[in-house]
Order: structure tokens, then C-alpha cells, then sequence
């Protein structure tokens, strides 16, 4: 990370926590990053549920937590006969600031194609949401074609038709590593940001690749965090397994 960006951490709660859940979690989370006189330089964003947007919204708002709110995903759309999809619109009135587009579990259960997460990367824009948008190569990409032209390839049509200066998050996941315990090497993080680095810099300008946050995801936990952070174009983690543990969480958010 370099210090002209500001990191952010991210939990990805995934399908964990319900509404009720979700308020002791905050509550924990918030008590021990606040005894703990967290770095303030360091962003904390939640991506619960839909279904417990609201509360932690609620939450939040009263107590001034200092977390930034985002969701899993959102719609193409933002309106209409669309049975079961929530749009970016609604979103933004919970003040979501953030919206993970492409997660690789969207991609794989949901069939979600390039073009489907482009539409909603256009649709987080639209509607005034930062899209964090997941790219990463599985096991047998990584195989037949290195780890960089799948993420690569991912993130140019994710960004095609931008303008210049658009705000995105990218998060690098390589699936492999996802919940599976096994990290990519901080090298290879690394080398795969950059490169990322690179494609917004063709795509939004060298100033908005400048500014632009890339992630890393795939097991990160307090062990690790650290060794990532060193990395020039690592900026922040996206975080699974490791976001549903209070003291876990918080420790990756004190990674310094
Ligand atoms: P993990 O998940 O930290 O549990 O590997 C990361 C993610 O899917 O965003």
C-alpha cells in the first residue's frame, strides 16, 4: 500500500449473521476496535445481507460508528418487474456507500457473465455507489494461462465504457484461495495489482489509477494481513471467513 490511498478492510459477511445477529456483531466489533484506538487512517466497511442492511444502517447512524455500509450485490436494474432483485436506488437511500459487483460466488452459482457485472458495475455508478468489483482466476485458469489474463481480462470489461475518473474499488480473489486456507503469496498478489493497477489506468485515466483501492481476497486472516499490506499495489483486503470474528476482524483492521 502506498499512503496517498487509504486503506480499506473490508468483511464480506457472505450469507452469515441475520438481522439480530448482525447488532451484536456491530456492537462487539465497534467496543473493541474503539478500546483498541483503531488507526483512523484504515476504512472499515460491513457487507451484511440485505436483510439486515437496515439495522446496521440504524446502528451506525445513531451510535456514529465509524464503518462504511456496502452490499453483496445489486440488480442491472432500478426498478420494476424484477421478482426478487434489489436495486443500487435502494441501496443508496440505506447509505450504502459501497456495492460488491462479480464476487466469484455470483459468477459461479448465479452464472453471472463479464457483460452481466459490467451492467452492474453501470448500475452501482448510476446510482451513486463505489462498485468493488471481484475478479480473480480459478485453479485450472491459474493452470492454463498464469494468474494474471483471467483477473485482467475480468476487470477490462467490467470497466469498459467508464469515464475517465470514475471511482471503482477493485478486489483481486483468486478463487483458489477463497475459504480454502491457502493465500496467494504476497508476491503474487502483488504482481496480479499491479498489472490490475494497470488496466484502470488504461481504462480511467493514470490519475484515477493513482487513487483507485485493489484488494486482496482469499484467506486473509491476522497471520497474514501484514505481509499483503507491505505491498506496494495492495491497498486493503476484501475479508470472508475471517470478518464473522470479532476479535479476528479487528485484528486485520490493526494490521500496522
Ligand atoms: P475468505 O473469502 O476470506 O473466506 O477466503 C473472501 C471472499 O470471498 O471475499
Amino acid at each position: 500500500a502506498v499512503t496517498t490511498r487509504t486503506p480499506l478492510i473490508a468483511g464480506n459477511w457472505k450469507m452469515n449473521l441475520d438481522h439480530l445477529q448482525s447488532v451484536a456483531f456491530i456492537q462487539k466489533l465497534h467496543w473493541t476496535l474503539r478500546d483498541a484506538k483503531h488507526d483512523d487512517a484504515v476504512e472499515v466497511a460491513v457487507f451484511p445481507p440485505f436483510t439486515d442492511l437496515r439495522t446496521v444502517q440504524t446502528l451506525i447512524d445513531a451510535d456514529r460508528i465509524p464503518f462504511a455500509l456496502g452490499a453483496q450485490d445489486l440488480s442491472q436494474h432500478d426498478s420494476g418487474a424484477y421478482t426478487g432483485e434489489v436495486s443500487g436506488a435502494f441501496l443508496t437511500k440505506l447509505r450504502c456507500r459501497y456495492v460488491i459487483v462479480g464476487h466469484s460466488e455470483r459468477r459461479e452459482y448465479h452464472a453471472e457473465s463479464d457483460e452481466v457485472v459490467a451492467s452492474k458495475v453501470q448500475a452501482a455508478i448510476r446510482n451513486g455507489l463505489v462498485p468493488v468489483i471481484c475478479v480473480g482466476e480459478t485453479a485450472e485458469d491459474l493452470e492454463k494461462h498464469g494468474a494474471s489474463a483471467v483477473p485482467v481480462g475480468q476487470l477490462q470489461k467490467a470497466l469498459e465504457g467508464l469515464p475517465a475518473g470514475t471511482e471503482v474499488v477493485v478486489a483481486y480473489e483468486p478463487v483458489w484461495a477463497i475459504g480454502s486456507g491457502q493465500a496467494a503469496t504476497p508476491d503474487q498478489a502483488q504482481d496480479v495489482c499491479a498489472k490490475l493497477r494497470g488496466v484502470v489506468a488504461e481504462a480511467l485515466g493514470a490519475d484515477a489509477a493513482a487513487a483507485t483501492r485493489i484488494l486482496y481476497g482469499g484467506s486473509v486472516k491476522a497471520a497474514n494481513i501484514a505481509s499483503f499490506m507491505r505491498e506496494p499495489d495492495v491497498d486493503g483486503a476484501l475479508v470472508g471467513g475471517a470478518s464473522l470474528l470479532v476479535d479476528e476482524f479487528a485484528a486485520i483492521v490493526r494490521y500496522q
